[in-house]
C-alpha cells in the first residue's frame, strides 16, 4: 500500500481526493434540529497540527465503530468547509466533513502525545487569542466557589466557579457548567489539602465587562483532575512553594447578546468595508470595491447534480489506486440518493476585495460569477468536471476580474456579527440598463500597496490584460471621491461624447460620486478618450449583457 498522505496544514477544499494519518484525540455527539445527531471529532496529525471533523447524522452508523478515541487511522476523500461558528475546537481554517465514499484505516499509531494546545493565560486575558476558537489551558486550583444548582433553558444544571493560577502565580477565573462542575466540585472536596492541577480542554473564552476567563462550551469541553499527563507532572514540579489552599467565592454576573434586526432593504445603503466589518445590523449593503485575488484555497467551481440541482461529490477510485481515465466520471448526489453522470459545473468563487478603508472576503455564487464573467461554468471548464488539479492555475475569465470594481449587493448575516463568520455574500452585482458597473484601475501603484498572500492568486503579476504592456502594475483601492476627486466632473465631461457616439441609453444624475451604479449608460471607455485628465488612470467599462 502506498504511504503517501498529507499533511492537515496543507488540505484544502478545492478537491475531495485527500488521504491523512491521523489520531481521533476527542469525539462528541451534538444535536441541533437543522442535522439531527452528528459524531464530531478533533483529530491530529503527527505534526500537532489538528482539526474539526464532523460524521452527519446518516453516516455516523458506518463510521461510528470504525473511530476509536487514541487511535492512529488514515481518512481518505472527505469534503473541507469553512470553520465558523463561535465554538470552534481547533484553529484550522477548515473542518472536514465526512462524505459517502470517505474511507477510515486503521494503522500502527505514530505518537503518545495528547497533541494539547496550551494557552497562556495572559493571551487569553489579553484579547490576542481569538475568542471563537476553543483552548486547551492547565493550572493549579487556587479558589473556588460553592456548586449552584440553577435552572437553564428550562432544565435543571449546575454551575461551579473558580481561580487557576500557572507556574508564574498568574491567575485566571474558570466556569463550569453541568457535570464537569460536579466534577471538579468532587474532586477539590476530596483533596484533602493536596495540590488539585487541572487540565480544562476545548474551553470557551468569554469576556465580561472587559475581563476574560474560560467555560466550557457544551459537550465538547474535557476537564481532567491530576490526570496522569507528562504536561501535568511538569507543571506541578515548577509550581511555587507557597502553600495555598482552597478557599470559596462568589458567583458572578452573565451577560447577553441581542441582535438588532432590519428588515429594510428597499433603500439600501452604501457602506465602506470597515463599516461592513464593524456592523451590528443584521441586513444588505451597497459595496463598491475592488478584486484584487481569488482564494485557491477553494475550487472556483463546484458540480452539481441536474435533477436536483444540488452539489455533488466526486466518486474516487481511491487516492493511491487507479484512476478511472476514459470512464465516464461518476458522482454521488446526496438529495437523490444516487450515484449520478447527468451533471453540470457551477460557479462558486471566493473573493478578495478591497476598499481604501479595508480587505473583506466576499462569496460569489453561480449567477453573479456567470454575470460578471460573461460566461458559465461549463462554457470556462470546456466541459469538464474534473477535480482541480493544480489550484493556482486559473483560467484566463477568472484571472481577468482581478483589478475589477464592483458595486454589490452585500449580505451581513447574524453569523457574520455574532459568529466570527468573515466571509460575506454577495447577493446581486448591481446592474442598471442591463450593464454592470465595472471599473479597471489601470494605474500602477508600489509592491507595498498590493494586499499580499502566499496562495491569494494575482498579487504576483497583476490583472492579465495588462500583462501586455509588460509594466508591472498592481492594484489599488478606489474610492472614487477620495482617489479620485476629478472622477465626477471627468464622467461629466465625457457624457456628450459618450451619447454622440452609443445608442444605448444614459441616465446620468449629478451625485456620481456617491450612486456610480446607477448613473452609467451602456458603453463608456475613458480610456478612449483620456488625453491629459487620465491623471488618475481609472478606466470606466460597462459591459452590456
Ligand atoms: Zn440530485
Amino acid at each position: 500500500m502506498a504511504a503517501s498522505f498529507a499533511f492537515l496544514k496543507d488540505v484544502r477544499p478545492y478537491k475531495t481526493a485527500w488521504r491523512v494519518q491521523v489520531k481521533m484525540l476527542h469525539s462528541w455527539r451534538h444535536y441541533t434540529q437543522k442535522t439531527g445527531e452528528t459524531l464530531e471529532m478533533v483529530l491530529s496529525d503527527e505534526l500537532g497540527k489538528k482539526i474539526h471533523a464532523s460524521v452527519r447524522k446518516d453516516l455516523v452508523n458506518l463510521y461510528v465503530n470504525r473511530l476509536h478515541i487514541d487511535d492512529w487511522v488514515f481518512i481518505e476523500n472527505f469534503g473541507l468547509n469553512y470553520a465558523t461558528g463561535q465554538y470552534r475546537p481547533t484553529s484550522h481554517l477548515y473542518k472536514m466533513a465526512f462524505i459517502p465514499g470517505t474511507v477510515v484505516m486503521h494503522c500502527d499509531p505514530k505518537s503518545d502525545s495528547s497533541f494539547l494546545s496550551l494557552a497562556k493565560y495572559q493571551k487569553i486575558q489579553s484579547g490576542e487569542l481569538n475568542p471563537h476558537m476553543l483552548v486547551d489551558v492547565i493550572g493549579q486550583i487556587i479558589t473556588i466557589g460553592e456548586l449552584e444548582n440553577l435552572e437553564a433553558n428550562n432544565k435543571p444544571t449546575c454551575k461551579i466557579d473558580f481561580e487557576i493560577r500557572d507556574e508564574n502565580d498568574e491567575r485566571m477565573a474558570c466556569t463550569l457548567w453541568g457535570t464537569l462542575a460536579e466534577q471538579v466540585h468532587r474532586a477539590c472536596e476530596n483533596s484533602d489539602g493536596s495540590n488539585v492541577i487541572v487540565i480544562l480542554r476545548f474551553m470557551k473564552i468569554k469576556a465580561y465587562k472587559g475581563v476574560r476567563s474560560v467555560t466550557n462550551s457544551y459537550d465538547t469541553s474535557q476537564v481532567f483532575v491530576n490526570s496522569p499527563f507528562p504536561e501535568v507532572d511538569s507543571f506541578r514540579e515548577s509550581l511555587p512553594t507557597d502553600g495555598l489552599v482552597l478557599v470559596p467565592r462568589e458567583r458572578r454576573p452573565r451577560m447577553e447578546l441581542v441582535v438588532v434586526n432590519n428588515e429594510d432593504y428597499q433603500d439600501v445603503p452604501r457602506r465602506t468595508i470597515e463599516e461592513i466589518k464593524n456592523s451590528l445590523e443584521v441586513g444588505r449593503a451597497r459595496l463598491l470595491c475592488t478584486i484584487y485575488g481569488i482564494d485557491t484555497d477553494w475550487a472556483w467551481y463546484y458540480i452539481s447534480c441536474r435533477s436536483c440541482n444540488k452539489k455533488v461529490n466526486h466518486i474516487h477510485s481511491g487516492v493511491h489506486g487507479v484512476n478511472n481515465k476514459g470512464v465516464k466520471p461518476r458522482f454521488w448526489c446526496d438529495t437523490c440518493k444516487s450515484v449520478v453522470t447527468n451533471v453540470v459545473a457551477r460557479f462558486m468563487l471566493y473573493a478578495n476585495v478591497m476598499d481604501t478603508t479595508g480587505e473583506l472576503k466576499l462569496l460569489l455564487f453561480d449567477s453573479i460569477c456567470t454575470e460578471i464573467i460573461g460566461q458559465s461554468a461549463p462554457s470556462v471548464l470546456d466541459g469538464s468536471v474534473d477535480e482541480i488539479e493544480d489550484p493556482d492555475n486559473l483560467p484566463d475569465p477568472l484571472k481577468n476580474l482581478i483589478g475589477k470594481t464592483f458595486l454589490f449587493l452585500v449580505c451581513i448575516e447574524r453569523a457574520n456579527i455574532w459568529d466570527g463568520k468573515d466571509i460575506y455574500r454577495v447577493s446581486k452585482a448591481l446592474l442598471k440598463h442591463g450593464g454592470i458597473l465595472m471599473l479597471e484601475n489601470t494605474q500602477g501603484t508600489p509592491d507595498s500597496m498590493t494586499p499580499s498572500s502566499k496562495r491569494v492568486y494575482g498579487s504576483k503579476d497583476g490583472p492579465v490584460d495588462q500583462a501586455s504592456t509588460s509594466k508591472k502594475s498592481c492594484i489599488e483601492p478606489i474610492d472614487l471621491e477620495k482617489v479620485n476627486p476629478d472622477f465626477k466632473n471627468e464622467a461629466e465631461l465625457n457624457k456628450s461624447s459618450v451619447e454622440s457616439k452609443t445608442e444605448g441609453v444614459i441616465e446620468t444624475k449629478a451625485d456620481l460620486g456617491k450612486n456610480v451604479g446607477e448613473t452609467i449608460g451602456t458603453t463608456i471607455d475613458k480610456a478612449d478618450n483620456a488625453g491629459p485628465r487620465a491623471m488618475v488612470g481609472v478606466k470606466v467599462k460597462i459591459e452590456k449583457k
